[in-house]
């Protein structure tokens, strides 16, 4: 486990309706516990509802997505001013499922990085090789074009990175806890000495109850983002539970 302040968040992608979503949040804001920074990454449709439902507690409620312009001819889409403006802390970037179905490219990311930043929100920007990029000996190529492309390095505070190995996402086969760890600790070397230190990076990719105390013992590791099972508030906190600093 790191010296950072354990961060772990949920993907809920496109899951639960408005009203599903305010007893879940409810429970869920009700159980946080005080040394784990916790968020969902909720519909847009839902936003509103965990918002009110997250109210006065310490739980933290992020879009999963924006567009890179404040405002604009864009239908359809929603700003980094519209989600600050609803209650909105934070949002997440970059996600492989935008990068695969809706051509999301490094070069949006970085303009979603500074909009984001420039309009006050937090924001968790997910990197991560596919599996052929992995077996072409890719990897760190790939996690260096996407954190550099995307501006990261070079952003001011309030970025959280999420590293989802692709081949990992769904699909039950989880990173070895080494393989994660290689990954976080380069990942960390691409940002300069003095934010690295800071910088709070998530693993994602199948992270369970079972799996996420090996996972989060690593020294690189400062959390998760959580896929399937964040969509079960017992599920979810036994994640966040791994995540306590011992003692
Ligand atoms: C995700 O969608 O970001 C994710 C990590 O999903 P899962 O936990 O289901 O693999």
């Amino acid at each position: 486990m790191s010296s950072r302040r354990p961060f772990i968040a949920g993907n809920w992608k496109m899951h639960k309706t408005a009203a599903e979503t305010g007893g879940f949040v409810r429970e869920l804001a009700g159980r946080v516990p005080a040394d784990v920074d916790v968020a969902v990454c909720v519909p847009y449709t839902s936003l509103a509802a965990a918002i009110a439902a997250a109210a006065g507690s310490p739980l933290r409620v992020y879009a999963q997505n924006m567009h890179q312009a404040p405002h604009g001819a864009f239908t359809g889409e929603v700003s980094a001013p519209m989600l600050l403006d609803l209650g909105a802390d934070g949002v997440l970037i970059g996600h492989s499922e935008r990068r695969q179905y809706y051509n999301e490219t490094d070069e949006a990311l970085a303009e979603k990085l500074a909009t984001a930043h420039e309009a006050g929100l937090e924001v968790i920007l997910a990197v991560g090789e596919t599996e052929e990029q992995r077996e072409a000996g890719d990897t760190e190529a790939v996690l260096a074009r996407q954190i550099e492309q995307s501006g990261a390095a070079a952003s001011p505070a309030a970025l959280t990175i999420a590293y989802e190995p692709v081949w990992a996402i769904g699909t039950g086969r989880t990173a070895t806890p080494d393989t994660a760890q290689e990954a976080h600790a380069f990942i960390r070397g691409l940002f300069p000495a003095s934010r690295a230190d800071r910088l709070r990076i998530q693993y994602g990719g199948s992270m369970k109850g079972d799996n996420a105390p090996s996972l989060l013992a690593q020294p690189d590791i400062d959390g998760g983002l959580i896929g399937g099972a964040s969509l079960e508030v017992d599920a979810f906190l036994a994640i966040v539970a791994a995540a306590v600093p011992a003692g």
